[in-house]
């Protein structure tokens, strides 16, 4: 148990799916040695089989009771996908084609099935959905180790790799339910997002919410009432955590997107009280408290429209960059 935790919100009604944040975690931490499968951050459209591919349904967390699950271990080639390079020499030599295709024969990748969504026209949906290591409460990754590699930090309860323990056994993997530890084949030995803790340790936040261009991501800590990580998740509890029911109490938190706009009829004029986005699947996602959230949401977002104060509303909209992190103070 550690002392203080640090957290993450995420606010998807804000999320453009520009992989800012993927390419600010993966040119700092991951294209090198071993590590270039590996996305710490990966944005995917939901519904979606996501990355790795139906990671959703891949095991490990806990049931009810506190038991660890059975899980397994995604496939290097069809659940996470051999990074692939374009025939870019064939292209622009002087070989007969004007094809640009990948140089090998990918089945799976990150974001194979980007956009596609579910729904039918004119009523079709999607969203983006950001996925970094949530720093679990209770991780399923740390229980899953046989060697006490994997520990919680006290200070901000980051969660990290022991290197000089890991035997590479990739329990872990099987036991993280989000399938956000990852295998290094060159090291053997088992890798993961660090919330960036180098920065933190200097008072910045990690690389992706620092670059994330929709200002969609707040880092704070749990107990501090004045952060807006606080306000969103206990005060206003907008924040979700994703698949509540794995059992492993993510520190990662979302805000759902439930302010997508109505479905339209047959003539293009809007059904009023309609959903876009189905509340089951944002149920499914984010647990029974998706419902109240939207309320507030909607009732606050109202209040803005009529101009009145929304201290909700200041938040989510992030005039001021800074104030979205608050971790020096600390
Ligand atoms: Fe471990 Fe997975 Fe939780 Fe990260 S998300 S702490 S890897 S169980
Ligand atoms: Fe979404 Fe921000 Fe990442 Fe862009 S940088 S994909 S807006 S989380």
């Amino acid at each position: 148990m550690s002392k203080r935790q640090l957290a993450m919100v995420m606010d998807l009604n804000k999320c453009i799916g520009c992989q800012t944040c993927t390419v600010a975690c993966k040119t700092q931490w991951t294209n090198r040695n071993g590590r270039e499968y590996m996305y710490w951050n990966n944005v995917e459209t939901q519904p979606g089989a996501g990355y790795p591919r139906n990671w959703m349904e891949a095991g490990g967390g806990f049931d009810e009771n506190g038991n660890l699950q059975d899980g397994i271990i995604p496939d290097m080639v069809l659940d996470y996908g051999v990074p692939w390079d374009y025939n870019h020499d064939e292209l622009f030599g002087n070989a007969d084609t004007d094809i640009l295709q990948p140089d090998s024969d990918p089945v799976w990748g990150p974001n194979w099935d980007e956009d596609v969504g579910a729904g039918d026209w004119p009523n079709s949906y999607y969203f983006y959905l950001p996925r970094i290591c949530n720093h679990c409460s209770n991780p399923g990754c740390l229980a899953a180790c046989p060697r006490d590699a994997i520990f919680k930090r006290e200070q901000d309860g980051i969660v990290l790799v022991d290197l000089d323990r890991c035997q590479g056994y990739r329990y872990c993997i099987a036991g993280c339910p989000y399938k956000k530890i990852y295998f290094n084949p060159k090291l053997s030995k088992s890798e993961k997002c660090i919330f960036c803790f180098p920065r933190i340790e200097r008072g910045l936040p990690p690389a992706c919410a620092h670059q994330c261009v929709g200002r969609i991501r707040f880092v704070g800590f749990l107990d501090d009432e004045e952060s807006q990580v606080y306000k969103l998740v206990h005060k206003y509890k907008v924040a979700l955590p994703l698949r509540p029911d794995f059992g492993t109490q993510p520190n990662v938190y979302y805000v759902p997107p439930v302010l997508a706009p109505p479905q339209i009829d047959e003539s293009g004029a809007p059904i009023e009280g309609s959903e876009r986005i189905p509340m089951e699947f944002l149920e499914k996602l984010f647990g029974p408290g998706v419902h109240e959230a939207a309320k507030t949401l909607k009732a606050e977002m109202e209040k803005r429209k009529r101009g009145e104060e929304s201290e909700l509303m200041d938040i989510l909209i992030a005039y001021n960059h800074k104030d979205m992190f608050r971790l020096d103070e600390n």
